[in-house]
């Protein structure tokens, strides 16, 4: 998987993702994040990017010249016409469902917004996908597009060390994780569930998944309406 990322601060984001799992995925060839500069491609000798909103309003817009002219030399090195994804306060949330459905692509380009945003008429002209991390306002794009690197690479094969982790969190069939638990088996009188010393596989899997149904239906009930449900799962539930 390649990501693409158009940014004004590409340090960011190289600081950001260049260590643990996701340097090492980068490191082992696994993944490639390439940042291009916007700036790199600014017209104007001063290296402008950003200018005054017509109309007028507080802030500064990101001119549309930079960035078309930086997405044409992306776009110029992929063989494929990937996807352009535009983070935005204003877009589909971003989820486990999505960071699946984009770890499928081989490529993916990012832009990444900053200011009071970009130019309307480059995101209708370049961008296929508009994604918001959350409902709330960042200064840039920056750390939200590190958000959906580091959850799309490591459902990449092999950027995990134990490839099962990947598929046993939070939001796999649309329930949390059961809890966890590490040594020592008694920390401040407070004991490790005897089941998970127990060694009994089948009676463990059986506690998990009743833990996890159970802290689904405390912290996140509205999960439980997607979840596909056995008629055993409903009779925890109804307890
Ligand atoms: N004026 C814009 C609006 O009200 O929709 C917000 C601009 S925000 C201050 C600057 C940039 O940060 C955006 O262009 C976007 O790239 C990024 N950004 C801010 N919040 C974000 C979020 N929740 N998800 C993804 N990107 C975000």
């Amino acid at each position: 998987m390649k990501f693409n990322i158009m940014t004004l601060f590409p340090d960011m984001i190289k600081q950001g993702l260049g260590s643990s799992i996701i340097g090492k995925a980068q490191e082992k060839n696994l993944i490639e994040i390439d940042t291009i500069n916007i700036r790199d491609y600014a017209y104007n000798k001063h290296k402008q990017v950003d200018d005054y909103p017509y109309g007028g309003g507080a802030g500064m817009v990101m001119q549309p010249e930079p960035i078309y002219e930086a997405y044409k030399a992306v776009a110029s090195k992929l063989n494929n016409k990937p996807r352009v994804i535009y983070l935005t306060p204003q877009g589909k949330t971003f989820n486990q469902e999505m960071a699946m459905e984009l770890s499928k692509e081989e490529e993916l380009i990012f832009l990444c917004g900053h200011y009071e945003g970009i130019d309307e008429r480059v995101i209708d002209m370049i961008v296929t996908d508009e994604v918001s991390i959350g409902d709330y306002i960042l200064t840039g794009g920056e750390l939200a597009v590190m958000v959906m690197v580091d959850a799309i690479s490591r459902l990449i094969p092999d950027v995990l060390s134990n490839g099962v982790s990947a598929t046993t969190e939070s939001f796999d069939d649309n329930l949390l994780e059961y809890p966890q638990y590490t040594r020592p088996a008694v920390f401040m009188d407070k004991k490790v569930p005897d089941i998970l010393l127990s060694g009994h596989h089948k009676n463990i899997d059986q506690w998990r998944r009743e833990q996890s149904l159970i802290r689904t239906y405390n912290k996140r009930p509205d999960l439980l309406e997607k979840a596909e449900l056995s008629e055993k799962d409903k009779k925890i539930l109804d307890k």
